[in-house]
């Protein structure tokens, strides 16, 4: 098994995949944002930073597949610093963590869950907002949106959630 797609001994090439979910609750009087992109709605997420499910989910996913904790590790909410902190920050910072771990990301996957709004009509710009974020081709990120199906807590608009899935490649040897 000598091909380019198989981890060599030096480990590079070696592929990680990482899974991610988050949800957070809507209430009244705070912006709704998904994926960094700001969304018309009666309500907003709920969140020590601005509760952006989608991009803490991609997060995860990426923190995941280089084992390198997760968000809470990394932003923890007793830590002021974070308050009110806008996700598209996190994203840019857990960007440079899997760079520095030597991974470059090979694609993000993410599914928002949402009763309402309906968010079809924006998926294109989260996609955008996201591989911006990451550093890479927008064809590389894929964001997709399920209603509940009115079903449990978010089928009754209470909150939004959603999970993501990343794939990793091993581009240096070094974990510097
Ligand atoms: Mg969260």
């Amino acid at each position: 098994m000598g091909g380019a797609m198989h981890q060599g001994a030096d480990g590079l090439n070696e592929y990680r995949v990482g899974s991610g979910f988050d949800s957070h609750r809507l209430v009244a009087g705070r912006p709704l944002l998904l994926g960094g992109v700001p969304i018309e709605h009666d309500r907003g997420l709920l969140g020590h930073s601005d509760g952006d499910c989608v991009i803490h989910a991609v997060c995860d996913a990426l923190l995941g597949a280089a084992s390198a904790g997760d968000m809470g590790v990394h932003f923890p909410s007793s830590d002021e610093r974070w308050k009110d902190m806008k996700s598209l920050v996190f994203l840019d910072e857990v960007r440079r963590i899997v760079s520095t771990r030597g991974y470059a990301i090979e694609n993000v996957d993410v599914t928002a869950i949402a009763q309402a709004p309906r968010l079809a009509p924006h998926l294109s710009a989260m996609r955008e907002s996201l591989s911006k974020a990451l550093a890479i081709e927008a064809e590389r990120v894929s964001v997709k949106a399920k209603s509940a199906d009115g079903l449990g807590a978010i089928g009754r608009e209470e909150g939004v959630a959603a999970m993501a899935t990343a794939l990793l490649r091993r581009t240096r040897r070094e974990r510097l």
